[in-house]
This record gives C-alpha cells, sequence and structure tokens, in this order.
C-alpha cells in the first residue's frame, strides 16, 4: 500500500461528537474471509456439530469475561448481553446446525452460508436500527468463526499508547475493552449513525465517525490524524494550516461543550420569562442517568420497542414492570413519557409475531400492532400501570391514525387497570395519557382527538416521513427531508393551534426539537415541551434562555409567508443568526 502524500479529507457519519488529534493505530479486525468448503461423512457430522458448539461456547465465554471486565457506563448499555443471546439464537445457531446436518458440510462453511442470508435480510429491513443490527450477526459470527479456526484475536484493551483506533469495524466487545486514558477516539470502515459502536462511542464521549468505506486503506498505523465527530471529517497526514485550525476548533468546542454543561441544571427559560420544559428521549431503561446528568427536566419519550427485539419470545409483564419501576424511581418526581410499543413487522423479526410486510411503514405497526394482539399490549399496559404507582408517569401512544383507535386504546387501558384492582395489586391510573402526532389524519383530527387525551407529542421523524411522503431512511431522498418545509410547519402549527384551543398541552418529541436552529420557530408556535437526545439538552437549554418568545412569535409570522424551505431557513439566519452561531453543535 502507498503511503498517502499531502493532506487527504475523508468524510463519514458523525457518529459521537468531539475532536481529536493524535496517531492513528490500525486494528486488524478482517473477519476470517477466505472459508473452504469440505464434505463431512455422515457418521462424523454429529462430531462436527459438536465442535461448532464448542466454538459458541468459547465465544459465550470469551464475551461474558469482556462484560465482566468493562467499565459501568457501557455494561448500562447491555450490547453484549445480547451478543451472548445472540450466538445461540435459532436464526444463526439452528439454522449452522441444520445446515451442517442436510448439507453434509463442514461448519466453517454452514456458518458462512446462514451468516449471509441473515446478513442480506436485516439489510433489506427499512429500518435503520435493524439495518444496523446485520452488523451483531457479523460480529458473533467472526468471534465463533475464529473459534472454528484457531485464529488470533488483537486485545485492544493491551493497547499501551495514546492512539486513535482506525478499523474496519469495531464490535461491542472491542469497543467494551477501550482504555480511556489510551484510546483518544476511532474511526471506522462500516457502521451507521444508530451502529451500536456509535452508542458505545457517545456512552464514552470520546470523538468518533463511522462509515468512511476507506478508512483503513488510506491510513497506516502512526499516521497523524485529525477526527472530528461534530462533522463527521477525518483529516489524514494534516497541513500546518489545518492543524492549527483544529486545535483552535478543539479548544473552542471544549470550552463550549464545559460552559453548556455546566449551565445545564439551569432553566429553560426565554429572556421574557416564558418557561419550556426541556426532556429527553431514551430507548434503554440505563440511559434515564445520562438524562439527568445532561439536565433534563424528565424523560419526555421512552421508546419501550427496544426490549422486545432480538428475542424469540416478547417479555412478560414482570420484566417490564421492574425495567419501567427502575426508571420512574431513577427520574422521579420528574416524569416519565413512557411510549406504548411502536414495533412492526419488521421490528418483530425475532418473534413467533413477526410477518412479512411489503410496505412494513404503512404496515401493521405500532398501535395497529397492539389492537391486534390484546394479550401483549395488556401485558404492557398492566406494567406500565403498575410503575406508575412509584412515581410520574404518563402514557403515550404512538401512530394514531383514527379516533377510534385512541378509543380502544382507553378502554384497553381501563380493562389493564381494573384486571389490577381485581387482583389486588398496587398500580396508578392517575397519569397523563397522550398520542403522538406522526401521521397527517391525526393532525386533521386534532380537534377531536384533542377530547380524549391530555396532551400531543409531535413526532417529526414520521410526521415528515408521511406528509412529505419521504422514505426517513432512504439516502436518495434525504436532501427533501425538510423540517422547515412550508407544509411541515403548517402541521405543526394547526395541532399547536388545536391543542390551545381545547385547553391541553402540546410537545414536541421528534429530532427536529434537538436542532439550535428550529428553537426559535418552535418557541414562536407554542411548544410547550420539547424531549431529545440527552446530549442535545443542555444546547438546547442554553439556546432558549438567549431567545424571546416575543420576539420568536413575530418571526413566526415572517415565516409563515415563506413557499419554501430554504426560504424559512434563510429567514432562520438573517433573524438569529448571530444568537445561532456559537451554538450550532447539537
Ligand atoms: C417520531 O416519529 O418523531 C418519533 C419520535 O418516534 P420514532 O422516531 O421512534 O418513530
Ligand atoms: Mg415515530
Amino acid at each position: 500500500m502507498r503511503q498517502p502524500v499531502g493532506e487527504i479529507k475523508l468524510k463519514g457519519i458523525n457518529a459521537s461528537p468531539g475532536i481529536c488529534i493524535g496517531r492513528a493505530y490500525l486494528v486488524d479486525r478482517e473477519g476470517v474471509d477466505i472459508v473452504e468448503k469440505y464434505y463431512i461423512e455422515k457418521k462424523k457430522l454429529q462430531k462436527e456439530i459438536k465442535r461448532f458448539k464448542t466454538a459458541v461456547k468459547k465465544a459465550q465465554d470469551d464475551i461474558r469475561l469482556v462484560i465482566e471486565n468493562s467499565p459501568k457506563e457501557l455494561q448500562r448499555a447491555r450490547i453484549l448481553e445480547t451478543h451472548v443471546a445472540l450466538l445461540t439464537d435459532k436464526m444463526l445457531y439452528g439454522k449452522t446446525i441444520e445446515t451442517i446436518e442436510k448439507e453434509g458440510v463442514n461448519a466453517e462453511w454452514a456458518l458462512k452460508q446462514v451468516v449471509a442470508n441473515l446478513k442480506s435480510l436485516f439489510l433489506s429491513m427499512a429500518d435503520s436500527y435493524l439495518k444496523e443490527r446485520a452488523s451483531d450477526i457479523v460480529h458473533v459470527s467472526d468471534s465463533i468463526m475464529r473459534n472454528l479456526v484457531g485464529a488470533e484475536t488483537e486485545n485492544i484493551a493491551d493497547i499501551d499508547k495514546r492512539v486513535i483506533l482506525v478499523a474496519s469495524d469495531l464490535s461491542p466487545a472491542d469497543t467494551s475493552q477501550i482504555n480511556l486514558e489510551k484510546i483518544m477516539g476511532f474511526i471506522t470502515d462500516h457502521g451507521g449513525k444508530a451502529s451500536h459502536t456509535g452508542i458505545v462511542a457517545q456512552a464514552l464521549e470520546i470523538p468518533a465517525v463511522v462509515g468512511l468505506e476507506h478508512a483503513t486503506s488510506r491510513i497506516k498505523s502512526e499516521n497523524l490524524i485529525i477526527v472530528d465527530g461534530n462533522t463527521g471529517t477525518v483529516i489524514v497526514n494534516p497541513s500546518e494550516k489545518s492543524l492549527v485550525e483544529y486545535e483552535e476548533r478543539k479548544i473552542l468546542y471544549e470550552d463550549y461543550r464545559a460552559v453548556i454543561t455546566r449551565e445545564s441544571h439551569l432553566r429553560a427559560e426565554t429572556t421574557d420569562g416564558m418557561q419550556l420544559e426541556v426532556m429527553g428521549n431514551i430507548e434503554l431503561p440505563e440511559e434515564v442517568v445520562s438524562v439527568k446528568n445532561y439536565g433534563g427536566d424528565g424523560i419526555g419519550l421512552y421508546r419501550t420497542e427496544f426490549q422486545y427485539m432480538n428475542r424469540a419470545i416478547f417479555p412478560g409483564e414482570e420484566e417490564l414492570f421492574k425495567k419501567y419501576k427502575d426508571v420512574v424511581e431513577v427520574i422521579a418526581p420528574m416524569p416519565v413519557t413512557i411510549r406504548t410499543l411502536d414495533i412492526n413487522g419488521d421490528k418483530a423479526v425475532a418473534s413467533r409475531y413477526s410477518h412479512d410486510e411489503a410496505n412494513p411503514a404503512l404496515g401493521l405497526r405500532s398501535i395497529r400492532y397492539c389492537l391486534k394482539n390484546p394479550d401483549v399490549f395488556i401485558t404492557q399496559l398492566r406494567a406500565i400501570l403498575r410503575a406508575a404507582a412509584f412515581g410520574n408517569v404518563r402514557i403515550l401512544f404512538p401512530m394514531i391514525s383514527a379516533y377510534f383507535e385512541i378509543c380502544e386504546a382507553r378502554k384497553l387501558l381501563d380493562q389493564a387497570a381494573e384486571s389490577l384492582a381485581k387482583e389486588g395489586l398496587p398500580y396508578s391510573r392517575d397519569i397523563d395519557i397522550g398520542i403522538m402526532i406522526e401521521v397527517p389524519s391525526a393532525v386533521i383530527l386534532a380537534d377531536f382527538l384533542a377530547e380524549k387525551v391530555d396532551f400531543f407529542s409531535i413526532g417529526t421523524n414520521d410526521l415528515i416521513q408521511y406528509a412529505l411522503a419521504i422514505d426517513r431512511g432512504n439516502r436518495q431522498v434525504a436532501h427533501l427531508y425538510q423540517p422547515l418545509d412550508p407544509a411541515v410547519i403548517r402541521l405543526i402549527k394547526h395541532v399547536a393551534d388545536v391543542a390551545k384551543d381545547k385547553g391541553i398541552k402540546v410537545y414536541m418529541c421528534g429530532e427536529m426539537a434537538a436542532k439550535a436552529h428550529h428553537i426559535p420557530l418552535l418557541l414562536g408556535l407554542g411548544m410547550d415541551e420539547l424531549s431529545m437526545n440527552p446530549q442535545s439538552i443542555p444546547n438546547i437549554k442554553r439556546v432558549i434562555r438567549s431567545l424571546s418568545l416575543g420576539d420568536a412569535r413575530s418571526f413566526l409570522q415572517e415565516v409563515l409567508k415563506k413557499r419554501t424551505a430554504r426560504g424559512v431557513f434563510g429567514l432562520v439566519r438573517e433573524a438569529y443568526g448571530d444568537i445561532l452561531a456559537d451554538k450550532a453543535y447539537s
């Protein structure tokens, strides 16, 4: 390979914010690519299966050892426990054994075939979270394969100098061994925004850029590199000018983070006295701690579906209850907004409840799924009501697209409460009930729906997708996915106006709420509460403290005259450019 000459700029996906500058350390993590196929005599097949089982067992033991030795902030993500379970999942484990038996082939070959099929199955899924799960399959199968062929693995925990890791991909087992005194950040060829590698980097608060495609072929160990996790940029062999520029950016960014983190406990109050609640969105119960650390006023969205994924059987009431209760108790007296199951056929893939759907985003998703499977729904509702006895809980029904859905959901909630009362179990029914507004029909019906609920929570991630007919996970149309599109603004305005008129609260929990340059508009539109990924909370609170509600309302009148997203954006820059300029990190 040729040593890169001069400065090279690579563009990837910003997986974890921050800037680091240092020497590259190439991690040799190529999978076992060349696998031979050979046939096994029938009488030796059981022995071959045993060889496979031993390799799986060793992989499980290795991961368990990593779990025991990994820092607390990583254990919370429970990713490695998912990997331990995945190793014996019937899609992988059972299918490989079946292939060895049926085709009479060696274990390596059988495993390779099964993994290739599973990988393409996951990659073809519409849901970006599930797409990313293809990499989990690859990571766990790699560890089995290495045991089968007896390959050595380099241990990241053994690296004894300060470096930036450069790898084709890093498994959660790899990243869990990162020693923060040695590893400044990392970059990978593979991975996307929702990849576990990124989740771990955020938990460790080190800069990371993923999805660079060619980083490992363009960078050598000891090359000087700059990693900008804010923008997803990597500079190899930087010029003197770039070094000076990024040293300055690094200092500015670190000062900025220090200030906003220090101020994160302050209220989000505008200069003219309007107070907004700024809350955190979580997927895993353990994330509740970061919402508190970042100064969140509670949990505005607890996406509960992640507890249902990667497993053959859905969780039972006790398991759900314990998890919800933990979250409720940790955040009390602040509220937790527990959203009921938002799965579709795709997300239930590993379960007996799954279905094939050509168009899952328009399919038996979310509340539709729950109303069709009342046993699953009631189990969850009972767990939520029981957890509500331990703190401040709100319940949120997702994907409501018709009036009868909220009526039926409420009926089932009453049924769940009645059954708990009959059994004499402690619970609370004194909770706010809300719906996600993320389908255009719910916007149009907002006045009717408002009669049935205490609050609306606008889910812009889906609302934009359904209103503008843009698949939120499709790169080809990503440029059209515009939160500032006048159509989107009008939809939000309608919902906010109806909520005020009917005397109920209106919140936003889509990612639109996490961007500094949307805040003047959202203030002007009259949001009562914003909820976002925990890391964005300090920034958004700080932005709110620098704005006035009066100005934001006048600004909205100007925005409503604009015909394009570009026009609205221009107006934001014109009116708020100076205020937002130093608050662009989010
Ligand atoms: C949304 O659609 O905006 C939302 C918050 O829900 P999710 O991203 O989980 O679909
Ligand atoms: Mg949604």
